[in-house]
């Protein structure tokens, strides 16, 4: 059976095809300024790159905040039930999930058979999410993906104590130009990120492994604050981002 999954995120939208519980082709794109745009190039894109018609796909399931505007879709699940499936896929052994994507981030309890126990979620604020951290690069004039090897080289992160986005980056400003080097300043950033999210995790016990998914895991200097913070090493894999899309082509399995 091929089934596809599509995970129209606020940044990014992602897709993946897998037949019988293997991925066959994964696809990520900018979401840009029309989701079902982006839905339907991700639709066309990853099946011609397969050599598949339309009718070949025997199942889609659509998550992610822009879930309702597919609607080639069978049907649309929610990330939290997407994410847990992606996780559990690429690792049986995972019962808690840290997922930070563009503009949320939550955090996923499973049990031992890989259902959602509990769960907490900001999805009100930028802080702790991929957005904060895109106000922050644009801020310093570095690019994202280059936040976690200088993070990493820091050797005096700095305090950033604004929890709100706007005053936070009024706070990196001014630490730019007393002149705290970059390093330190992104160190601090991901500090502050582990703390938002720790402080949202609130009442959840973690209960480990712990896996980290979406586009923030790639970035390793807040995998590392995140560790720090909580206690426990983070498993991450190549295919974090796509996490969400997986769960949903699983899901899309189980008609
Ligand atoms: P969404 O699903 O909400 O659109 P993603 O899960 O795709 O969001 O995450 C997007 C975020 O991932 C970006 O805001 C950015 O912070 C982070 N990100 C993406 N690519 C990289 C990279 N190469 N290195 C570090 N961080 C990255």
């Amino acid at each position: 059976m091929i089934t596809l999954g599509i995970d129209i995120g606020s940044i990014t939208a992602k897709a993946a095809v897998m037949r019988d519980g293997k991925i066959l082709a994964v696809r990520i794109l900018r979401t840009g300024y029309n989701a079902k745009t982006a839905g339907d190039q991700l639709f066309e894109g990853i099946i011609s790159g397969l050599g598949l018609n339309p009718s070949d796909i025997q199942g889609i399931v659509a998550t992610g905040y822009g879930r309702k505007s597919i609607t080639f879709a069978d049907r649309a699940v929610t990330e939290i039930t997407c994410h847990a499936a992606g996780a559990r896929y690429m690792n049986s052994e995972i019962r808690s999930v840290i997922d930070i994507g563009g503009q949320d981030s939550k955090v996923i309890l499973l049990d031992e058979t890989g259902r959602v126990k509990d769960f907490a979620m900001n999805d009100k604020c930028a802080a702790g999410t991929g957005r904060f951290l895109e106000v922050m690069a644009r801020a310093l004039e570095v690019e994202i993906s280059d936040f976690g090897s200088l993070s990493l080289s820091a050797d005096h992160p700095a305090s950033i104590s604004s929890l709100c986005t706007v005053f936070a980056e009024s706070e990196v400003i001014s630490l730019i130009s007393k002149g705290e080097s970059r390093k330190n300043i992104i160190a601090g950033i991901h500090d502050s990120i582990a703390a938002r999210v720790s402080a949202m995790a609130g009442r959840i016990r973690w209960i480990p492994p712990v896996m980290m998914t979406g586009g923030v895991a790639q970035n390793s200097g807040v995998v590392r604050s995140l560790e720090k913070k909580i206690g426990y090493p983070l498993v991450v894999t190549p295919n974090a981002q796509l996490t969400g899309a997986i769960g949903a082509a699983l899901i899309a399995m189980n008609k």
